[in-house]
């Protein structure tokens, strides 16, 4: 028994050695290529627009290996931009859970930091820093694409 247990060690340790290798490897690739999903909460797609125009070929944000992604079990970051509703709220926190960690939220706009336009609405809840924790803000009506490139940059840097 107790040889089989020393034999056991060094393969033991290996793993541990392979798991932190490739911990600090995930870690690179995440770092140089990082997912990013886009999440509309109820917002009037002024917002929606602007993002959309960062991703495609004008501002191109995959040159820096930035990619758009459809589920949030494949997202390194959540860009919500609209005030969150009552509707809105479960689900946005649901979204947040699936995600895997590191996990890093941008609010684009003002509607998700402080309701914006739509702040005495009856349906509107938040801000959204109340419901699920924001790494960075992006504020104006609409920001630029611009602004966007420069929020995931700041979150590279986190990472
Ligand atoms: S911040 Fe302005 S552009 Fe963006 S969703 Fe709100 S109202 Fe629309």
């Amino acid at each position: 028994m107790k040889e089989e247990m020393i034999k056991l060690e060094p393969k033991k340790r290996m793993k541990g050695v392979e798991k932190s290798l490739f911990k600090k490897f995930a870690g690179y690739c995440r770092k140089k290529s990082p997912w990013i999903l886009h999440l509309g909460a109820s917002g009037c797609n002024g917002c929606s627009i602007e993002i959309l125009a960062a991703l495609t070929p004008k501002y191109d944000v995959e040159r820096f290996g930035i990619l758009a992604k459809g589920s949030p079990r494949h997202s390194d970051i959540l860009i919500i931009e609209g005030p969150v509703n009552v509707k809105m709220k479960e689900r946005l926190k649901t979204i947040y859970q699936q995600m895997p960690d590191p996990k890093y939220v941008i609010a684009f706009g003002t509607c998700p930091i402080s309701k914006g336009v739509f702040y005495d609405c009856y349906n509107v809840v938040g801000p959204l820093d109340k419901i699920i924790p924001v790494d960075v803000y992006v504020p104006g009506c609409p920001p630029k694409p611009e602004a966007l490139i420069q929020a995931i940059v700041k979150i590279m840097e986190k990472m």
